[in-house]
């Protein structure tokens, strides 16, 4: 069998299109212009790409961005007046604090100071919890991604077997959460999982967020199941700086029956999400119908 491949960077032009449409109907009718606040600590090159990236999409899409780049060394204190003065702003919807923080500011005080309803990346303790208790929230934009292609391959996904392998805050564990809402029968491993190839064997949806370079092998995927590939690890392979994905595709594609490719899968799909969040969170914050099909 040779894997269906699950196009992530056309999907992500699709999110972005229907969110653009969406902020032009907003403005023309309710002459609401949605706004994504992205806050940069100091000057790590990866965060710093990221947040360029999310600047220019943002735009793209006709939402108004607000960038806000502080030295390393602000104080605790002055970024938590910055959220405050987000919160408080009306023009903007959604706020995000660009992770990893420097090491002396407490990065959970900070996220839990952002007001959860502006909260477009779905971190705040309280989304947590709604998302927990299957309550309205705001979904964290990886595993939202995921989720969507998924829907978008198989309809329901309703009594599916689905395995996440990481059980991170950001990913894994959010994941898990999203499929258990859309009635799978979830099983969650980690690094003391044991026999982890059996247990990704029995998944007719399997989830790779570990951060380990091609761990999972194709003799880990049942035949015909749906592999999707959250990992983003860069490598070097004959004297090249290369971006595989945590699932060793070549392997793992000759046995799925669909697979996500890294580059071009779950990546482009996170950035098309937070601004799916940031339109799900303007048309809460005023009143309006949310978007069809652009949250869980
Ligand atoms: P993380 O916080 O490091 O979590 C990794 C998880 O993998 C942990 O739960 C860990 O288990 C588990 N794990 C590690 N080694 C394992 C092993 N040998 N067997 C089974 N489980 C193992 O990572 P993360 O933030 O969730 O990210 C995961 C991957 O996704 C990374 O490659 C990251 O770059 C990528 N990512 C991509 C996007 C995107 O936009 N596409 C967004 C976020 C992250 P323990 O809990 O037991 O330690």
């Amino acid at each position: 069998m040779t894997a269906t491949v699950i196009d992530g960077k056309a999907f992500a032009a699709r999110v972005r299109a229907e969110v653009a449409a969406h902020v032009a109907r907003l403005k023309e009718e309710h002459g609401i212009t949605p706004g994504l606040a992205v806050v940069l600590v100091g000057e790590d090159p990866a965060s710093e790409v990221y947040v360029r990236n999310k600047g220019v999409q943002t735009v793209e899409v006709g939402m108004a961005s607000f960038e806000h780049k502080l030295p390393a060394e602000t104080s605790e204190a002055d970024l938590l007046a910055l959220i405050g003065r987000l919160n408080a702003d009306p023009t903007v919807h959604g706020i995000l604090v660009q992770l990893p923080l420097p090491a002396h500011l407490n990065s959970e005080l900070v996220i839990n100071a952002i007001d959860p309803s502006k909260d477009a990346d779905g971190f705040h303790i309280s989304n947590v919890g709604l998302l927990g208790t299957g309550q309205k929230s705001m979904v964290p934009c990886t595993p939202l991604g995921c989720l969507m292609m998924l829907r978008d391959h198989h309809g329901s996904l309703a009594g599916m077997n689905a395995v996440v392998v990481g059980r991170s805050n950001i990913v894994g564990k959010p994941m898990a959460q999203l499929l258990l809402g859309d009635s799978c029968t979830v099983t969650i491993a980690h690094s003391r999982t044991k026999d982890l190839a059996a247990v990704c064997r029995g998944a007719d949806i399997l989830v790779a967020a570990v951060g380990r370079p091609e761990m999972i092998t194709g003799d880990m995927v049942r035949p015909g199941a749906t592999v999707i590939d959250v990992g983003i690890n860069r490598i070097e392979r004959d004297g090249k700086v290369k971006l595989v994905g945590d699932v060793h595709y070549a392997s793992a594609a000759a046995v799925a029956g669909a697979i996500t490719p890294v580059p071009g899968g779950v990546g482009p799909m996170t950035i098309a999400c937070l601004l799916a969040n940031t339109l799900t969170a303007c048309c809460r914050a005023n009143g309006l119908p949310e978007p069809k099909g652009l949250t869980a």
